[in-house]
């Protein structure tokens, strides 16, 4: 084998190595990541931020008013008797590092004007026929 061929195989074989090393790092690195995304406090009972499992559970979030405490809601009303939530939320808080998450607990009294509160629905599917399949 010719010294020039010999020098080549072994600039192949280095790399080689340094390739096998970074698929190891990656295959380690995604085996670490979470697939499949982002899941909910609520739902997964892990804390996204910092993998903590202990939680404060508020079943109804509130905040104060000048005159009184009420629910938090994802939109308000004002009446005479004072502000009414609506889309009442509850409040999961990561114990951990302090994260909070809020999901709205019932949107029937959540008005979608299409103004102020927009309803954002799936895009359609294009079509299944036809020359733009
Ligand atoms: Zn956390």
């Amino acid at each position: 084998m010719s010294m020039d061929l010999e020098e080549r195989l072994a600039t192949l074989e280095h790399r080689c190595a340094t390739l096998e090393e970074q698929v190891l790092a990656l295959s380690a690195e995604l085996a670490r990541a979470r697939v499949g995304g982002f899941r909910a406090i609520r739902d997964a009972r892990t804390c996204p931020a910092c993998s903590g499992r202990m939680f404060v559970h508020a079943r109804q979030a509130t905040q104060a008013t000048h005159t009184s405490v009420i629910p938090l809601g994802i939109t308000h009303e004002w009446k005479w008797t004072g502000p009414i939530a609506h889309g009442v939320m509850e409040a999961f808080a990561c114990r951990g590092c302090g994260l909070v998450e809020l999901h709205v607990v019932d949107f029937a009294d959540v008005v979608v004007d299409g103004v102020k509160v927009v309803a954002v629905d799936p895009e359609p599917d294009g079509p299944r026929e036809g020359p733009f399949r």
